[in-house]
């Protein structure tokens, strides 16, 4: 089981998670250290990260072997996986809340381990990201942003 701590910089993540890491006997990991160091540069500096700089983190964070990442033009879906490893990204997510880019992410990341949607797969997503029925739901809701 992971607990994620979560909030705006600045509001006590790293003291609530190691605090709760220690009562709980468990590792504590800081999300920020799985970051290159350009990335942790941008960020002190205040400048975004792009899709590119994030996905490597994302999938560092989950362990998972992801080899390149791609924004691009695609006209009927928002990211899709290679065998070989390449998450393709469809550039129209600008549009997306964080919620829902990072589940499109974290959906094509799942691909890295099941190259299908079986149940195992949907087993997969639901562990990387719980609360995807909510993004599932918005990208219903908004599939007129991809056309
Ligand atoms: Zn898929």
């Amino acid at each position: 089981m992971v607990i994620m701590v979560m909030g705006v910089s600045g509001s006590g993540k790293t003291t609530v998670g190691q605090l709760l890491a220690g009562k709980l006997g468990w590792p504590f990991y800081d999300a920020d250290d799985f970051h290159p160091p350009a990335n942790i540069e941008k960020m002190r500096q205040g400048t975004p990260l792009t899709e590119e700089e994030r996905v490597p983190w994302l999938a560092a964070l989950h362990n998972l072997p992801v080899r390149r990442v791609t924004v691009r033009n695609q006209r009927s879906r928002w990211g899709s996986c290679s065998r070989r490893g390449t998450i393709s990204l469809n550039w129209r997510l600008v549009q997306a809340p964080d919620f829902v880019r990072d589940y499109i992410v974290l959906h094509e990341l799942a691909h890295l381990k099941e190259m299908n949607h079986s149940r195992r797969y949907w087993g997969e997503v639901a562990r990387l990201c719980p609360d995807f029925p909510a993004a599932e739901c918005w990208l219903k809701q908004h599939s007129i942003l991809l056309a």
